[in-house]
């Protein structure tokens, strides 16, 4: 199959919405991530998705909507907290897990009675949605297992040939996936963090918990909230440790290894030795955010074998970074 490419403008909304009516897979900035959407209407077209990514066929999707009149149409039961929740972070990168409505195709949620859904911010994702008239299910557009896509030339490097087409928009600002909390159980749970963070969500969930799969690794055969949570994610193809400690120690450490690079602070580069790529300052969570998968897609680039990452503080949008460093390094961490 050829992946055409469409611009971010009028015309290549107009097309997109229209292949994506027809029943086809395209794929769509986000101000998180560029997804791989399909209409969340027709079952035809989500296996689509499935098979382009190789996704895991018990993982389900979050589905994108444009409007709170279409929230209604793929949700039933809806409580009190998700319109809170909505009027305060929404349009943005929150996902709410909640009570599906039968309107949704039976493999969005593939078998749970409960549907994710998320208002995303960027302008020519909500456009798209619009034109089309149809809620999205959109997974992020890369093959399942690899880092995720930030740009329209990630999603190219992974998917090319084998989706119907791409919209080449600018790089996602985010750069992470969206927060997803269930309000399906009780207390309401955390089961992925994102930009939006624990902190933001308490004032609205004050008995708001958090998943433990969000920083342990789940045990083989074990239920888990959200089945993403269980596979292995975000892995350049490089080995990736995680190294929980001070300046001085992570640069001493890396400064004593061969056949390594670093990922690193701006604090920490001046004194390393290796090669190295920086992710922002020790305090700008929001920096380590947007250049994470950029920076662990280029790892494979280095010609090392193993690749020694600064971990990042697990508070505030630090916590989301941690939990996709977690996953890419296989939970191989290493603290000083
Ligand atoms: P991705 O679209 O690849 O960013 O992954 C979507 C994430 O949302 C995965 O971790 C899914 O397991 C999770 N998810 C989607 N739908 C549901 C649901 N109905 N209940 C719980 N988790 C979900
Ligand atoms: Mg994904």
């Amino acid at each position: 199959m050829q992946t055409v490419r469409l611009s971010d403008n009028k015309e290549g909304i107009v097309a997109a919405a229209r292949i994506l009516r027809d029943g086809g897979v395209v794929a769509i900035p986000t101000e998180t991530v560029y997804g791989l959407a399909a209409s969340a209407y027709n079952d035809n077209a989500i296996a689509k998705v499935f098979s382009a990514k190789g996704r895991p066929q018990d993982n389900p999707l979050i589905v994108h909507i444009s409007s709170l009149d279409m929230l209604n149409e793929v949700a039933v039961e809806i409580p009190k907290e998700a319109e809170k929740l909505a009027e305060a972070f929404w349009p943005g990168p929150l996902t709410l897990v909640l009570k599906k409505s039968e309107n949704v195709a039976q493999s969005v949620s593939k078998g749970l009675s409960t549907v994710a859904v998320r208002m995303p911010e960027d302008k020519v994702a909500r456009e798209i949605i619009k034109q089309s008239c149809l809620p999205l299910a959109a997974p992020s557009a890369n093959i399942s297992g690899s880092p995720s896509p930030t740009t329209a030339e990630h999603v190219l490097a992974d998917l090319d040939g084998r989706i119907d087409a791409v919209v080449m928009s600018g790089s996602s600002n985010v750069g992470l996936e969206s927060t997803v909390v269930t309000l399906s159980v009780s207390p309401p749970t955390l089961l992925r963090p994102g930009a939006v963070t624990v902190e933001q969500l308490k004032k609205f969930l004050p008995d708001l918990v958090i998943d433990k799969a969000v920083l342990c690794e789940p045990l083989k055969d074990e239920q888990v909230a959200s089945p993403g949570m269980k596979y292995k994610h975000y892995s350049p193809k490089t080995e990736l440790f995680l190294v929980e400690a001070g300046s001085e120690a992570f640069v001493e450490f890396v400064n004593g290894k061969t056949d390594c690079a670093a990922i690193c602070f701006d604090e920490d580069l001046d004194k390393i030795k290796t090669k190295a790529l920086c992710y922002g300052s020790v305090s700008d969570p929001k920096t380590q955010a947007s250049k994470l998968f950029s920076l662990l897609r280029k790892t494979d680039t280095l010609g090392v074998s193993k690749v020694y990452v600064h971990a990042p503080e697990k508070s505030g949008i630090g916590l989301a970074v941690y939990n996709r460093l977690i996953r890419a390094a296989a939970f191989k961490v290493i603290t000083l």
